[in-house]
Parts: C-alpha cells; sequence; structure tokens
C-alpha cells in the first residue's frame, strides 16, 4: 500500500494527498502533519517506513467538503486519489489480499472550484495563466464555475494592473517565467502552437477567428490555462465558453496601487465590507454580484456602450413599480451559471437540474414581461430575447423532476411520478413489497404470538425478524419455519421462506428503480448541456439586468444623477458625495456636505487644495475619482449632477506616512508610484495625489511636491486634485495658469476647532495643526508649549522669508527646461565648431574650460 501511495504522491508532488481508505480520506507523512494542524484534528501514526513510525491523519468522506475548504482558504492545493475499483473486484481478480486500484481523480485548488458551499456565491473565482511569447504578455482568464473564459492582451507593465483587476485566486505561468504566479508548470503547456490546437479542439473550430484575432502570447495563455484545467480535473475539462478577447485598453486603465488606495472591490485589509462596491451593491442574485464586481473593476472607455448601460438604469430608476418587480422576480431565482458549471464539471446533482429549470422558468417571465415594453432601451432588446429561451427544456425538466429534487442522487427520488411509466411499475412492486413485508410482520406475530416481534432491514443481512432474546428459543426448532441468523445481547434475528422472496422482490425493484433514475439523470443533464452556450448567455442577462435594476435602486435611494458625457476632458460635478464616508457618517447620524468640483474644459485643470488636517481633503479627492469610475461603469453616480469627458487613466496616490502599513520603505514606494504617473498620465487622465512628498524632510518633501505639480501642470497636462500640506505651494498659482487654490473650510470657535468640511475657494489661511491637536486630546500642557515654539518658528519664517524663501525667482518648470536645452545647443554648437586636428594641447585645455563653464 505504501509504494502505492508514494507513487500516488510523486504525481502531485506540490499537493496534500487526500488518500481514499474506506469512509475515509487519509494523509500521510508532511501531508498528515499540515493537515493536522490546519484542521485541527489529531495526528496520529501508522505502521512503519524507514524505520520510522508514519505519522498520519484522516478526514470522514461525508465531511471532506468542509476540511477541503479550510484546506484550500489556507493556500493549499489537495489532489484526490479515490478507489477505481470496488474491495470485491480486487479480491475476485487479485486474490483475498489484493490492494484497492487507486488513481487521482481531481486536484482540487483555489482556481478551479465548482462546489457551492467552497464558494462564495457573490464574488466571481478567476484561475488564470500569464502566456508570454515573442516579447509579448498576454492573460487568459477562466471562472470554472461559470464558464466564463476571457483573454486579455495587454503589456508586461500592464501585467499587474490586470491581476489587481481580476483578483485570481490562482495564477499560473511556465517554470521559466518570472511572472508572479502561485503555480508553476512545464514550459510546454504555453506553447502558443499547442495552446492554437488545443484550443480548436475543445471548441470544435477548424479555425480561432470566429473568436477574435489571437496573438502567440494569447494563445500561450489560453492554451497553458485550458492544459492547467485539464490537469486539475484529470481529464474532465470544466464547462468553458469560447474566450472572450479583450484588450487591457477597452478599459479605463487602473493600476494597482490605484485600486487600493481607491478600495473599489475590496478595503486595504481585504474585506469587501468598506468598498465602494460594498456601498453600491443592491443586486440580489450572485451573479449580478459578480458582474457589478467585474464592472466596477473595468470601467468602460466605449461611450455608447456606457449610455446603453446608463439607459437601462434609467429606465429602471424612473419605474419605481417595474423595479420592485423585476428585482422580486430575480431574487426568487437559483444560480444558473454555477449550477450549470457543476453539471458540465461532472459534478452536478438532481437539485442542480432543478435550479436550471426554475432559473430559465423565472428568466422566460421575466422577459416576456419586459419584452413587452414599449419603448425600450436597446440593450433591454437585447437581453430579452436571450431571457425568453430553452422552452423545451424547461418542459422536460418540469415533468421530469420532482418539485424540490435532493442534492444526493445515490438514494433516488427525485424523478417524478408519471415520468416514466417503467419507473413507475418498479416503485408500485417496491411500495407493494413493503406493504407486503408489514402484511408478513403481523402474520408473523399472530403465528408465533410474540408481539415483539419485528421485521428490520439492514445492509449485511438485509430485510430478517428479530426478537427479543428471551423469547427467541421457540423460533430456534427446525420446525418454527424461521432460519436462524444472527444472535446479538439482547435480540435474536432470523429469515424465514415467505420474507426472503417478497424481500428480493422489494430489494431487486429498488436497485432497478434506482439505475433508472440514474440513466435519466445522464439523460437529463445532456440535454442541459447540449444547451449550455445558451444557457450561460441567459444567466449572463439575468445578472446584467441584476446590476441595472440594483444601481437604480441605488441611486433611487441615495438621490443619486445620471451622469453626461462630453467630448473635452472636462470634470465638473456638482454637490458630489462619498458614498462610503457617506454611509458611515449616517450611522452615527451626522450629515455628509457635499461638494463641487470642476476641472478641465472652461476651467482650470490642476486644483490643489490645502487645509487641516481631518478637514476632509481625502474624501473630496476620492469622492471625485469614484464618481468617475461609477459613471463609466454606467452607473449613476452620488452628485446633483455630472458632466464628464472619458477618463482614459486614473491615478490615486497618497503620501506615505499613511501607507506604514504596507512594510516596505514607504517613501521609496511613494515615489516609485509618482514617477509612474509622471509617466503615464495622459491629457484624458485624472489623477489624484493625497499629501505627496509627505514622507521625506520638509524640504524634500516640499521640492519634490513643488516638482511633481509643475510637471503636471507643464507635462502631463491631465485633470489633477493635489492635496497638500505644504502651504508653500500655494505660491504656484502665480506662476501655473491651470491651476488654483481650494481649501477645506475650518473655524476656531471659542476656542474650539470646527470642521466645515467644505470645499471653497482660494487657500487656507492658516494650518490649525495645534487645534487639531487639541482636538485629539493632546494634553493642554503639552499644546500651550508648542504654541510658544510655534510662535518662535514663525518669528523667525516672517524675518528669513520662510521655508519657500527664494523660490519667487525660481525659473518655470517649462522654463527650466529651455534654458536646459539652450544651454545643450550652446555646448553642442561648440562642440560641433571645433577642428579637433588643428588644436594646439594649450587650446584643447582652454576650450575644455569653456565647455565645462558652459554645462
Ligand atoms: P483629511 O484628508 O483632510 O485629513 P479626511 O478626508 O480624511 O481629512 O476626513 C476626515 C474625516 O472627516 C472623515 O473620516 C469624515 O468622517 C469627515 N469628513 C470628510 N469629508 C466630509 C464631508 N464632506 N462631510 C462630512 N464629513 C466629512
Amino acid at each position: 500500500m505504501m509504494a502505492q501511495y508514494l507513487a500516488l504522491k510523486a504525481e502531485a508532488a506540490d499537493c496534500l494527498l487526500f488518500y481514499r481508505m474506506g469512509d475515509f480520506f487519509e494523509l500521510f507523512f508532511d501531508d498528515a502533519r499540515v493537515a493536522a494542524q490546519v484542521l485541527d484534528i489529531a495526528l496520529t501514526a501508522r505502521g512503519e517506513h524507514a524505520g520510522e513510525k508514519i505519522p498520519m491523519c484522516g478526514v470522514p468522506v461525508h465531511a471532506a467538503t468542509a476540511y477541503l475548504q479550510r484546506l484550500i482558504k489556507a493556500g493549499h492545493r489537495v489532489a484526490i486519489a479515490e478507489q477505481t475499483e470496488t474491495p470485491e473486484a480486487a479480491r475476485k481478480a487479485r486474490g483475498s489480499k489484493a490492494l484497492v486500484e487507486r488513481a487521482i481523480v481531481r486536484v482540487v485548488t483555489a482556481g478551479t472550484l465548482t462546489e457551492e458551499t467552497l464558494l462564495d456565491s457573490r464574488a466571481a473565482n478567476w484561475c488564470v495563466a500569464v502566456g508570454e511569447a515573442a516579447g509579448e504578455v498576454a492573460l487568459a482568464a477562466a471562472d470554472v464555475s461559470t464558464g466564463r473564459f476571457e483573454v486579455i492582451a495587454c503589456d508586461r507593465a500592464g501585467l499587474a494592473a490586470e491581476l489587481a483587476r481580476l483578483g485570481a485566486a490562482e495564477v499560473v505561468a511556465a517554470e521559466e517565467s518570472d511572472a508572479p504566479a502561485t503555480v508553476r508548470r512545464p514550459r510546454g503547456d504555453f506553447d502558443s502552437g499547442a495552446g492554437e490546437a488545443r484550443l480548436k479542439r475543445l471548441f470544435g473550430v477548424a479555425t480561432l477567428d470566429g473568436f477574435g484575432q489571437f496573438g502567440r502570447a494569447a494563445l500561450a495563455a489560453a492554451g497553458g490555462l485550458v492544459a492547467y484545467l485539464d490537469h486539475t480535473a484529470k481529464g474532465q475539462l470544466p464547462f468553458l465558453r469560447p474566450p472572450v478577447l479583450a484588450a487591457a485598453r477597452d478599459a479605463m486603465a487602473i493600476d494597482a496601487a490605484t485600486r487600493e488606495s481607491l478600495e473599489l472591490t475590496c478595503t486595504a485589509a481585504g474585506q469587501r465590507k468598506g468598498s465602494l462596491l460594498d456601498a453600491v451593491d443592491r443586486t440580489v442574485t450572485g451573479a449580478g454580484a459578480r458582474l457589478l464586481a467585474a464592472d466596477l473593476g473595468a470601467p468602460l472607455m466605449a461611450r455608447d456602450a456606457i449610455e446603453a448601460r446608463l439607459d437601462l438604469v434609467q429606465l429602471l430608476h424612473d419605474d419605481a413599480g417595474l423595479r420592485e418587480r423585476v428585482r422580486a422576480a430575480l431574487r426568487a431565482l437559483p444560480d444558473i451559471g454555477r449550477a450549470l458549471g457543476r453539471l458540465a464539471a461532472g459534478r452536478g446533482s438532481p437539485r442542480d437540474l432543478g435550479q436550471l429549470r426554475d432559473g430559465l422558468d423565472g428568466a422566460w417571465t421575466i422577459g416576456e414581461r419586459l419584452g413587452a415594453l414599449e419603448p425600450a432601451p436597446a440593450l433591454l432588446r437585447e437581453l430579452a430575447p436571450r431571457l425568453r429561451g430553452h422552452g423545451a427544456l424547461i418542459d422536460l425538466l418540469k415533468r421530469a423532476l420532482v418539485p424540490a429534487p435532493p442534492i444526493e442522487a445515490s438514494e433516488g427520488g427525485y424523478i417524478a411520478a408519471g415520468y416514466d411509466a417503467a419507473l413507475d411499475a418498479l416503485r408500485e412492486t417496491g411500495s407493494g413489497g413493503r406493504r407486503a413485508i408489514a402484511a408478513l410482520e403481523a402474520s408473523f406475530r399472530e403465528r408465533t404470538k410474540i408481539a415483539a416481534l419485528k421485521i428490520r432491514h439492514n445492509g449485511v443481512l438485509g430485510y430478517h425478524i428479530e426478537v427479543p432474546a428471551r423469547v427467541a428459543d421457540p423460533l430456534m426448532r427446525a420446525e418454527s419455519g424461521f432460519t436462524h441468523r444472527q444472535t446479538l445481547a439482547g435480540v435474536v434475528r432470523f429469515n424465514a421462506p415467505e420474507l426472503h422472496e417478497v424481500a428480493a422482490s422489494v430489494t431487486q425493484a429498488g436497485a432497478h428503480a434506482l439505475a433508472a433514475e440514474a440513466a435519466h439523470l445522464e439523460e437529463l443533464t445532456a440535454a442541459a448541456l447540449a444547451g449550455r452556450e445558451a444557457i450561460a448567455a441567459t444567466a449572463d442577462a439575468l445578472a446584467r439586468l441584476d446590476v441595472a435594476a440594483g444601481l437604480a435602486e441605488r441611486a433611487a435611494e441615495g438621490g443619486w444623477a445620471r451622469p453626461s458625457f462630453a467630448a473635452e476632458a472636462c470634470f465638473d460635478v456638482r454637490e458630489g458625495r462619498h458614498p462610503v464616508v457617506e454611509a458611515a457618517l449616517a450611522k452615527s447620524g451626522d450629515r455628509f456636505v457635499a461638494n463641487d468640483c470642476a476641472l478641465g474644459g472652461a476651467a482650470v485643470r490642476l486644483w490643489l487644495l490645502t487645509g487641516p488636517n481631518m478637514g476632509g481633503k481625502s474624501t473630496f479627492l476620492r469622492q471625485n475619482a469614484l464618481i468617475a469610475v461609477l459613471a463609466q461603469a454606467g452607473a449613476y453616480v452620488p452628485a446633483a449632477t455630472a458632466r464628464l469627458g472619458l477618463v482614459d487613466r486614473l491615478f490615486s496616490r497618497v503620501g506615505a506616512s499613511d501607507n506604514l502599513a504596507r512594510g516596505r520603505s514607504t517613501f521609496m514606494v511613494e515615489m516609485v508610484e509618482t514617477a509612474a504617473i509622471l509617466a503615464q498620465a495622459t491629457p484624458d487622465s485624472l489623477v489624484i495625489l493625497d499629501e505627496v512628498g509627505r514622507g521625506t524632510s520638509t524640504y524634500d518633501g516640499l521640492a519634490i511636491a513643488w516638482a511633481v505639480v509643475e510637471a503636471i501642470h507643464e507635462d502631463n497636462r491631465c485633470r489633477c486634485l493635489f492635496a497638500t500640506h505644504y502651504h508653500e505651494l500655494t505660491r504656484l498659482a502665480e506662476r501655473c495658469d491651470s491651476l488654483s487654490l481650494h481649501h477645506v473650510r475650518a473655524r476656531e470657535w471659542k476656542g474650539e476647532l470646527v470642521l466645515l468640511h467644505e470645499v471653497a475657494d482660494g487657500p487656507a489661511d492658516r494650518s490649525y495643526g495645534l487645534a487639531v491637536a487639541r482636538l485629539a486630546g493632546m494634553p493642554p500642557a503639552t499644546v500651550q508649549r508648542a504654541k510658544a515654539v510655534l510662535a518662535k518658528l514663525e518669528a523667525g519664517r516672517a524675518r528669513t522669508g520662510g521655508l519657500a524663501a527664494g523660490l519667487d525667482d525660481l525659473p518655470l518648470f517649462a522654463a527650466a527646461a529651455q534654458a536646459e536645452e539652450a544651454q545643450c545647443d550652446a555646448i553642442r554648437a561648440e562642440v560641433e565648431a571645433l577642428d579637433v586636428d588643428a588644436l594646439t594641447p594649450r587650446e584643447a585645455l582652454d576650450t575644455l574650460y569653456r565647455l565645462k563653464a558652459l554645462a
């Protein structure tokens, strides 16, 4: 057995091996140590290997899912080795001591789950492969629980952003690749030629052109992904829909740091609660919640697609009755996408078929209702027919299945009466037999005068007669007509020819009925899978409808507005709010102060925002970034009005000291990220910078912040909100014509600081740092002392002109660059004019001195 175990373990070296032994999955050696610790179960020992006791632990098969869940959560992968023959078959074939054959039937990994209990119904579960070829990079992503399959062409720089968008449960790459992966697979799996062949085979097509133009990296990624799924499923490849080819540029570019800082779909602590998604999500189905998360993660760049989504949201927003009916209907629907995924992966149950029946039936009703609307927005006209399909399948499932089919198929009882006459007859025989057995029991009691006599059933003896031991003697005699089978502590068990006969017919009818049901289950599953692509399209349509209805609900609840879009790069928001902060304040009964923002278009492009800590600067910055995300995702926005030009890239950076939790040299991170913005932001981008430059000494920080503002203003020319506590930066307003000054208002009232959270024009009049310190509960004596120190410092500042003294005659960024260029030109001209061969050594030296002076 150990030899068999070790061979299987060698096949799945990077996994924990669940080795099936009867009713248990056993783990041995290090696997046992790891599992015992993660699962908090007893570690025992068994036999010896190489002179040492073998550590072992086990989990019961019937409860294996719960244990699997914990192991997967803890980051492990689990290979399942099942018995592939029965012990009887093994004995028959190879003698009484034969070892049962086992094989790995599946590798359970975080990215390849389909089980309802192992998945979060409101989150997609992506398994992603990274493909590389000819200097290109591409990603292939599959959610095998629903069959979604995307191939994304990106570049090396965009890789991390795409991985962050998908939030993949697992990332697969070739062994030699330096891509950030959780799993490495052989390089051969990522060969683009083999990948193309694999995809063609999988989708039964002669060419992939129908799905779009795949580059070599895309083929490598898709091929590598399919190979990996095939490997984990051991040949039973899960359901994959034809790949959707996307380019990262179809969506607003949001890098990983920005995603994290804006907390779009999860908070910095990794929680959904507290994220934008959580504040917006009013969907009523798992599929809707998953689609909303995808939408917010990838706001669109195509205006007509955004408007199409908004038209549907508006229809449902304006008609509250319709919205409520649609939501009520959706709420009652099962998750057909995931039911289909399980059926296709060969892990389906009668209940999954029941869910398809109910889900498709419900979709039909909704589709009919919506299809009748006039006039209907274009997106609805596209969705309605997809909802009303599958009439034949619904009919079939309605006739074939009982109203609430069980998850467990092995006990039968899921095929409805009247569907199959032969099955009905078998069931009739069975229940007739059971009635006959009950009658026999009565007649046996009569005959033996033993009132406590019972007919029982168990797996070993089948049907048998049981009497208490103290009255069993008469039945032991041969002429009694009973045959002794077994004596236990208090009871004795017998058989009788009449019982034997009836029992045989019951058992046989039961077995035949089970077999008939199993055959029907297989046919019905095949019938459902025949239409799987259309069913998946119905599931998508339901999800899209749920997202729209949920957004409409959220908008109605919060008084949100439909955004409008402009051709020019403007950003004009009236009475904007931050949905997460507003909700948090509402809980404590506080009111959120709405604020306007106007960037680009006729207004200036760059706002410099000053004001006291806790005054609401970060909140204001973020709320505007979130409004851009929501608008382009096709949602209403928390504002009275919003008009914006499409944002191609969104950046959000927070000064280092807010990010201490990240553990790296935070100032270094801040600078790396700021450098990325300066390199990538275009005139269509939106950038929010919060206290950049704060992570270093005052002079360094001010200098860096100054230069960054200038560069954004002069070079990137993007829309930008820049919050800073360097009051000195306000001097930039005099030299940068597309920059304006703003502050968050505060007032001292009877010695108390009052933060108004109102954004107003002009610079802050003072910093209120000491007032904030007092507000924070700093001891009065310390505040007093700080006041004295401040007075001294301010006196010094007045004398010397302060921190920014001398900056007034600093040439502007562009002017500085021009001066530098002129200097380079002068040096170049001088060098070009040189006739090196004609120079005396003395002249050469002079020339060098002159050039040095020019530089
Ligand atoms: P800053 O960045 O200026 O230090 P924050 O944006 O972090 O300030 O805001 C601090 C706190 O003030 C927030 O947690 C919130 O409770 C409150 N706040 C911010 N903006 C508003 C607003 N517009 N209306 C009401 N309260 C606000």
